[in-house]
Formats: C-alpha cells, structure tokens, sequence
C-alpha cells in the first residue's frame, strides 16, 4: 500500500541529503523516483535539489498554482513511477497536498515529503500544516542547537547575526540566515530584541 510520508525538521538537519540518498537507493534497484521541488527556491538553480554535502540532482519544480496531481500522473502515464520525493514541501498549498493524497490514494505511488515545520516566528508553513494532518506517516530528522539540545525553531539572522522577528515567511535572495536552535535559546534570543 503507498502512503505518504512527511519528513520534518528544522533547518540544516539533512532533509535534502536523506531525499537525495533516496532517490539513489530507487535507482539502484532499477526503480524510477521522480524529484519535485519549490520553483521558490533559487539557493541552487531552478529544478534542482542540492545538498550541504555535496550532492545535487534535477528536479521538477511546483509553483503556488501547479497541479501536482497533474503533473505526476502526466509523467507516470509515460513512465511508470516508484516513488515521488518533494523536497521543500513546507511551500505547498492545501490543495496541493490534498492533490499528493491523491497521488498515493489515487495512482499507488507512494510520496515522500520533505519540508520545515515552522517558520522563523514559530508558526506552521501551509505545506507543513496539511502534511501533519493528512500524511500517514511522520518522521521527524533531527538536528541540534549550539547548547546540545535538540533544535526545533529556527531563527532568522541578519547579516549582523542579530535575530529578527518580523517580515515575510519567505525572503527571497536576502542576506538573511537562518540557524535551527532548541525552543529555550529561540526564546532568549528574541527575548533580546
Ligand atoms: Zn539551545
């Protein structure tokens, strides 16, 4: 039975290398996955996934509007697919969440989302919100803050490394960083400001 998997983390926790190593082992065994990714993304060229180790591969990307439901069964009707790996999935839409379910519920081929939970203010990506509600699985990749502890928020640095708690959910091509600290160190940070 396909499902649909929900990989979450915070930032730098290895989602994209963990989707990369996937995709390898499919192919090793003469599967095809298909590799899809947030056209929002430009860190690595449209229509790519890269990892911080060094791994990259192309992708197919989704806008705000694509049909996902489309756009798989388009594929698969010319090329059976194995598995759908999502890189960036926190970008979804509902409705393009919803359109993965049927990807699974619908074709049989099972979806493996990877995406942030929570934006810089603590708050639930769209993409993150429905996966959470309606995958059939949730596995959450760990990573830790500077103190040991696990991180699950993460902070929005300016290029002075000074949090910032305000702005857009999406900051294309700023000079803005991001680092994935544990909730106690999230808090005294912004605490600061
Ligand atoms: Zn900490």
């Amino acid at each position: 039975m396909a499902q649909l998997y929900f990989y979450y983390s915070a930032m730098n926790a290895g989602k994209s290398t963990t989707l990369l190593q996937s995709a390898f082992n499919y192919r090793e065994r003469g599967m095809t996955p298909f590799i899809l990714t947030a056209a929002i993304d430009n860190r690595s060229g449209v229509g790519k996934v890269a990892s911080r180790i060094g791994l990259e591969a192309d992708a197919h990307t989704f806008e705000p509007k694509s049909d996902v439901f489309e756009l798989v069964s388009k594929h698969h009707s010319e090329q059976k697919l194995d598995c759908i790996l999502v890189d960036e999935s926190q970008f979804l839409s509902k409705e393009q969440v919803s359109q993965l379910t049927d990807v699974v519920d619908s074709l049989g081929v099972p979806v493996l989302c990877y995406g942030l939970r929570t934006d810089f203010m603590g708050e639930l990506f769209e993409g993150a919100q429905y996966l959470l509600a309606w995958a059939d699985k949730l596995i959450e990749l760990k990573t830790v803050c500077h103190c040991g502890r696990k991180a699950n928020h993460v902070l929005r640095l300016d290029e002075h490394g000074n949090a910032i708690s305000g702005g857009n959910q999406v900051e294309i091509g700023g000079n803005d960083k991001y680092v994935s600290v544990c909730r106690k160190h999230y808090k005294s940070e912004l605490n600061k400001l």
